[in-house]
């Protein structure tokens, strides 16, 4: 079911992980922003487009992780994009033969039937430092950072007064970094929520990539608390943060287990090469 959340924009929320949809109406179509996961519930969210007589015109990934690159063959055939950063780790990691087989190991179980594999990742990355997505409705802002995700980018509907986070600014989900991949993972996600900070002022709703829809005051206090995490994560605590432990919501017990992850992967890095954090 699709709700609107601003004026020409709704979410249509998955039963997986809270996974928000997000549509944008334009001129001639809707901007599709992260799809969404089960195959029932892109088809239903296809059908209630098509039903109010609206096509999909474009498409957009907030970044390389499967959960939102997914696809649906009833959304059409429109271009799909993500930033160059993001189209080009999703080129690197899924295009050998035996890549479709590894993401379907990463899917929870009890859904891996209900993820629909053939139509991951076909996006084209816009070229570097573009500054709006290209399409014919109102203008969307790429923010693009380095925090969770290569080329991970929030998009910014300012005429909407919507913030689209991706993977960031979630009430359920602790700041998750890569911590595979990036040289100072603790100062990139201190720096991305310094710029979703900044770009956020007249944002009145916040659409995070999982979890709950927030209103204006929700930037500065989820990015406060994630930073607070954030620290807590570089002197290797963090784990009194309320989405970890016996105060995470129920089905986010998991978060107790990503937080150990990072923080063991952290600390193996500070060990490795002499620097603290
Ligand atoms: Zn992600």
């Amino acid at each position: 079911m699709l709700r609107q959340v601003a004026e020409g924009v709704l979410v249509h929320e998955s039963e997986f992980c809270q996974s928000n949809a997000v549509v944008v109406h334009g001129r001639a179509g809707v901007l599709l922003i992260d799809p969404g996961v089960q195959d029932h519930e892109m088809a239903c969210l296809a059908k209630d487009l098509s039903d109010s007589g609206r096509t999909v015109v474009a498409g957009f990934s907030t970044h390389p992780h499967w959960d939102h690159l997914l696809w649906h063959a009833g959304f059409g055939e429109a271009p799909r994009y993500g930033t160059a950063r993001c189209a080009a780790t999703v080129r690197a990691r899924l295009s050998d033969a035996g890549a479709k087989a590894r993401v379907a190991r990463m899917i929870p179980p009890d859904i891996a039937e209900q993820v629909p594999l053939d139509l991951l990742g076909d996006i084209t990355g816009l070229p570097a430092e573009t500054a709006r997505i290209p399409w014919d409705g109102p203008q969307v802002r790429i923010v693009e950072h380095q925090a969770h995700a290569p080329g991970h980018a929030a998009l910014l509907i300012e005429e909407r007064g919507v913030l689209v986070a991706g993977d960031m600014l979630s009430d359920v989900l602790i700041p998750m970094l890569d911590v595979h991949g990036a040289a100072d993972p603790i100062e990139d996600y201190l720096a991305a929520l310094r710029l979703l900070e900044g770009v956020a002022g007249g944002v009145d709703v916040l659409v995070p990539g999982h979890g709950s829809v927030g209103g204006a005051d929700q930037v500065p206090a989820r990015a406060e608390r994630d930073r607070a995490y954030v620290l807590a994560l570089r002197e290797g605590q963090g784990a009194g943060d309320p989405r970890v432990g016996p105060s995470a919501r129920p089905g986010w017990e998991w978060m107790g287990e990503v937080h150990n992850g990072q923080a063991q992967r952290l600390a193996g890095r500070s060990e490795h090469d002499g620097t603290p954090g």
